[in-house]
């Protein structure tokens, strides 16, 4: 038999007052995954991993921790680790007392003793030897990982993290990314992870929910909800992305012509998976930056370039098709009056509109 999912929600919705922070959301996370919720501000993702946490309970709907109803579990007897966006470290105390205040709420110990537990959590962070330290006098990024040691010295079952980088400086964001998701490997702990920042959550992630007023609009893999959005707010919420909308002329097989802007447009329909698209439907599909091709000869279109920022690797251009924005990225620079295309098969349908 199949064994419970690390932790479920199930038809959870939380109101305040008139605002409904999650409403009617559904999820199910497995044993040892590292699971993000990404989404706008106010989308309802901090509010999820409170109800999860036990800090906040859920209007309706309910919540489980490997199949056991959490309904009424106080936060410190819920078996889960929390890290918050502000360190929260205890000022007044050495980095080891930090950690060794998470160990209180440990099960007795088992011939290891506080002081070694402390230096195991230290070295799984990479903090060998901070012990005496003053939380003050360390990094902001060695800070989040002493909160969290604090937050795996009673071995829970699941790790809570809510925007643990978003004080930090790009660079420092970067490093510490790779260290959270070392770490969680190493345990393989099951870990929820709250972001805004998308391309975090593409980073790090074995699955990721992108959340939009309160519900979770899409929940894949990060290279499916990057090649394969379902909808056009993850198709534009997950990187850059170039959006088309038109009428469909002609279907043959799996390729369709559409009428867009005045131009005609070929489109592998070969991504969608709902019903049929047919002649006279209205849809909108999707074309990445990276897929456009300076010069290609299929849907080839003529644009202007507007403006280019020089990225290192690559230029990111933003060409002026017909009065619409088109985003390009390419390694040779652009000027002037360029002509672009795509293949029918990096275009991708996202939405039906009639
Ligand atoms: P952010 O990225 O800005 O933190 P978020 O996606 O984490 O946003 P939440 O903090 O979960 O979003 O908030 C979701 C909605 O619920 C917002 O409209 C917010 O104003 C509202 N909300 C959250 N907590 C409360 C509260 N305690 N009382 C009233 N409204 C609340």
């Amino acid at each position: 038999m199949a064994s419970d999912p690390a932790l479920e929600l199930d038809g959870v919705t939380r109101r305040y007052g008139e605002t409904t922070a999650v409403d009617d959301l559904s999820l199910s996370v497995a044993e040892g995954e590292f699971f993000t919720l990404v989404g706008p501000s106010g989308c309802g993702k901090t509010t999820t991993l409170r109800l999860i946490a036990g800090f906040e309970a859920p209007t309706s709907g309910s919540i489980r921790f490997g199949g056991r109803d959490v309904a009424g579990v106080p936060p410190e007897d819920r078996d889960a680790g929390v890290v918050f966006q502000n360190y929260a470290l205890f000022p007044h105390m050495t980095v080891a007392e930090n950690v060794a205040y998470g160990l209180n709420f440990a099960d007795p110990p088992s011939g290891v003793s506080d002081d070694e537990r402390v230096a195991e959590l230290l070295d799984l962070v990479d903090l060998p030897g901070t012990q005496d330290r003053d939380p003050a006098s360390l990094s902001g990024g060695q800070q989040q990982r002493v909160a969290m040691a604090r937050a795996l010295a009673p071995g829970p079952e699941v790790l809570l993290l809510d925007e643990p980088m978003s004080a930090l400086d790009a660079k420092l964001r970067e490093q510490l990314r790779v260290q959270v998701r070392n770490i969680q490997q190493e345990l393989d702990i099951t870990t929820v992870y709250v972001t805004h920042d998308q391309e975090e959550a593409l980073a790090v992630s074995d699955r990721v929910a992108v959340m939009r007023d309160g519900t979770a609009e899409q929940v894949a893999t990060p290279r499916d909800l990057y090649h394969r959005p379902t909808s056009r707010f993850v198709a534009e919420f997950i990187g850059d992305n170039n959006l088309f909308e038109g009428q469909v002329r002609a279907v043959n097989e799996k390729l369709a012509t559409v009428e867009a802007d005045e131009e005609s447009l070929t489109v592998d329909l070969g991504s969608w998976n709902e019903e049929s698209i047919s002649v006279g439907d209205r849809i909108a599909f999707c074309v990445r930056p990276e897929a456009m091709v300076v010069g290609g000869d299929s849907n080839r279109l003529g644009a202007t370039v507007e403006s280019a920022e020089f990225l290192g690797e690559t230029t990111r251009v933003t060409l002026d098709w017909a009065g619409r924005q088109l985003l390009v990225r390419t390694r040779e620079p652009l000027d002037g009056d360029v002509a672009v295309g795509f293949d029918p098969a990096d275009a991708h349908v996202v939405e039906r509109l009639s």
